[in-house]
C-alpha cells in the first residue's frame, strides 16, 4: 500500500509536539525578530518542506482539475492539514471544467520528416484522428501576425502558424509575463487569420526538448483551432528550415476532448485561529491542482509545502498564537480557470471585509528575493517598519506592486491586502508545466529559506498591532467562462 505508507510517513513527520504553549495572555508582547530566527532555523534544521512536495506528488500524482489525482489531492491536503495541528480542516465544493489530453504528436514532413516534441495547450481542441498537414508560416509575436496579415490577408489561410517567441530568463516573473501572450492568445489570432491550427515555441527557458504546456483560451466568434507547444529545439528547426527557403510542412496530431460536465473539486481549509481577534483572517494560499504532464513539484507542490509549513512554524515555533486567524486555503483548479479563487471569493463574500491580508505561494521552491505589496496607501512603509531588523529572514525590498497572485486576485479585487515574497524564479521556467516538473528539482535549502520567508510575512501580518490599509476594490479583467 505505497500511498498508505507515504501518509503515514507523513503524519509522522509532522506530528511533533508544540514547543511553546498555544494559548498566551492578550498582553504577551512577542520579540518578532526572536520569533523570524526560530522560524528560519526550525526550516533549515528540519527541511520538512521538501518531505511534504514528495508526499504530494508521490502519493496523489499528476493533479489536473478533475482527474483521479485531484480527488486524491484533496483527501492528501485534508489529511496533511489535520496532522500540521490545524483546525476547522474541512472541504469546500468547487466545480472544475474537465479537459483530457489525448494523442499529441508532430513531425516535419516536408522538405524532410523529422518528428518534433509537441504538446497541446491545455483547453485545446482536437485535430481529425489523422491530423492536419500544412504549411507553417513563422511569426515572432501576435503584433506580426496581426500586421501581416493586415497586409496580406491570405498570408496565414489555410496555414500552421508557429509562434517563435523566445522568453528571457529573468530572476523574477518578467520574463515569463513578457513572452505568455502568444499561449494564451496565440490561436485566436491565427484563427482571426485564417490559420489551421496555431503552434508556439514554449514559453520557457529549458532546453532539454520537452514542451511547456498552460492554459490557453477561446473567443466567442472566432473559430476554434488546435493550439499546441513545440520544444523550444524544435522551434529552432522549424526556424532554421524556413530559413533555407521554400514550403515547410507539418503534420499536427492533437487529440485532447473538454468534458461535457464539469466535475467535482475541492478547496480545502483550515485554520490556526487568532488569540485575539479570531473573526479577522490573513489567508495564506497555494494551488492543490496541476498540469498534467508531471507531479506538478515545482508547480505548486512547493507553494502547498509552503503554506503547511507556515502553519506548522507559527503553531510550533511562535511562543504565542497570532492575534488573528491564519487560514490555509490549498486552492482547485488555479491552472485552467482559476475555479478554486473564484469559489473561495463567492463563498466568503460575507467575510471579505475581515480578510485582512492574502498571500499565496506559486513560485516554485527558489530562494526569497524581496516583498510585493498590493495593497492601499502607506502598507509599503508600514510593512517595511514592522519588518525593521529581519532581513536574514526576509532578504530584499519591499515594494508596492499592482499584481497579485493568480488564487488571490479575486480577493484582491473585493480590496483585501496582498502580500507576496517574491522568490529566485531564475530555474523555475526551465521546468514549468513540462513534464520535468518533479520532486528532484527542489533545492531542500532553499525551499526551507523560501518557507522561513513566508512564515515570517505571515506571522508579522497576521500578529501586527492594526492591519494594513485596504486596496482599492476593482473589477477583474476576466472570469472564468467554460
Ligand atoms: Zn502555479
Amino acid at each position: 500500500m505505497p500511498r498508505a505508507f507515504v501518509v503515514v510517513a507523513f503524519l509522522s513527520l509532522l506530528s511533533t509536539p508544540v514547543r511553546s504553549s498555544a494559548a498566551s495572555p492578550k498582553s504577551a508582547a512577542v520579540d518578532v525578530r526572536a520569533t523570524a530566527a526560530r522560524f528560519l532555523g526550525g526550516a533549515l534544521a528540519e527541511r520538512r518542506g521538501h518531505a511534504v512536495v514528495t508526499s504530494l506528488t508521490d502519493s496523489a500524482g499528476p493533479r489536473l482539475a478533475g482527474s483521479r489525482g485531484d480527488e486524491r489531492a484533496v483527501a492528501w491536503a485534508v489529511e496533511a492539514m489535520r496532522a500540521a495541528g490545524l483546525e476547522n480542516v474541512h472541504t469546500e465544493p468547487v466545480t472544475v471544467p474537465r479537459w483530457v489530453r489525448g494523442v499529441e504528436r508532430a513531425e516535419v514532413v516536408a522538405p524532410v520528416d523529422i518528428a518534433l516534441h509537441v504538446t497541446a495547450l491545455g483547453g485545446s481542441v482536437a485535430t481529425s484522428p489523422d491530423g492536419i498537414v500544412a504549411e507553417v508560416v513563422e511569426v515572432a509575436s501576435l503584433d506580426e501576425l496581426k500586421a501581416q496579415a493586415a497586409k496580406d490577408p491570405a498570408r496565414f489561410r489555410g496555414k500552421i502558424v508557429l509562434y517563435n517567441k523566445s522568453m528571457l530568463r529573468t530572476h523574477n516573473f518578467e520574463g515569463y509575463g513578457t513572452a505568455v501572450d502568444v499561449r494564451k492568445g496565440g490561436a485566436v489570432e491565427a484563427a482571426r487569420a485564417g490559420a489551421v491550427a496555431s503552434l508556439i515555441r514554449s514559453i520557457g527557458t529549458g532546453y532539454h526538448r520537452l514542451p511547456h504546456t498552460g492554459a490557453m483560451r477561446y473567443e466567442a466568434g472566432v473559430p476554434q483551432i488546435p493550439a499546441g507547444a513545440l520544444a523550444a529545439e524544435d522551434a529552432e528547426l522549424v526556424h532554421r528550415l524556413l530559413a533555407r527557403g521554400g514550403a515547410v510542412k507539418v503534420r499536427l496530431v492533437l487529440t485532447p476532448s473538454l468534458a461535457a460536465d464539469k466535475a467535482a473539486s475541492a478547496n480545502v481549509v483550515g485554520e490556526l485561529r487568532g488569540r485575539e481577534h479570531p473573526e479577522e483572517i490573513v489567508v495564506i494560499g497555494a494551488h492543490l491542482d496541476s498540469w498534467d504532464l508531471a507531479t506538478g513539484a515545482l508547480d505548486d507542490g512547493a507553494g502547498c509545502a509552503i503554506v503547511l509549513e507556515t502553519a506548522r512554524l507559527v503553531r510550533t515555533l511562535a511562543g504565542a498564537r497570532p492575534r488573528r486567524t491564519i487560514r490555509v486555503v490549498l486552492f482547485a483548479n488555479e491552472e485552467f480557470g482559476l475555479s478554486g479563487a473564484f469559489a473561495y471569493a463567492e463563498a466568503h463574500k460575507a467575510e471579505l471585509a475581515r480578510h485582512v491580508a492574502a498571500l499565496e505561494a506559486d513560485a516554485g521552491a527558489g530562494r526569497p528575493l524581496g516583498v510585493g505589496v498590493a495593497a492601499g496607501a502607506d502598507a509599503v512603509p508600514r510593512l517595511r517598519a514592522l519588518v525593521d531588523g529581519l532581513g536574514t529572514v526576509l532578504p530584499g525590498e519591499i515594494h508596492a506592486t499592482d499584481e497579485a497572485a493568480a488564487d488571490v486576485m479575486p480577493l484582491h479585487a473585493a480590496g483585501v491586502p496582498v502580500f507576496g515574497v517574491e522568490q529566485d524564479v531564475s530555474t523555475y521556467f526551465d521546468w514549468h508545466h513540462t513534464a520535468g516538473d518533479t520532486v528532484d528539482k527542489i533545492d531542500p535549502e532553499e525551499l526551507a529559506r523560501a518557507t522561513a520567508a513566508f512564515a515570517t510575512l505571515t506571522f508579522v501580518l497576521a500578529d501586527a498591532p492594526t492591519t494594513m490599509p485596504r486596496a482599492t476594490p476593482h473589477p477583474l479583467p476576466w472570469r472564468p467562462g467554460k
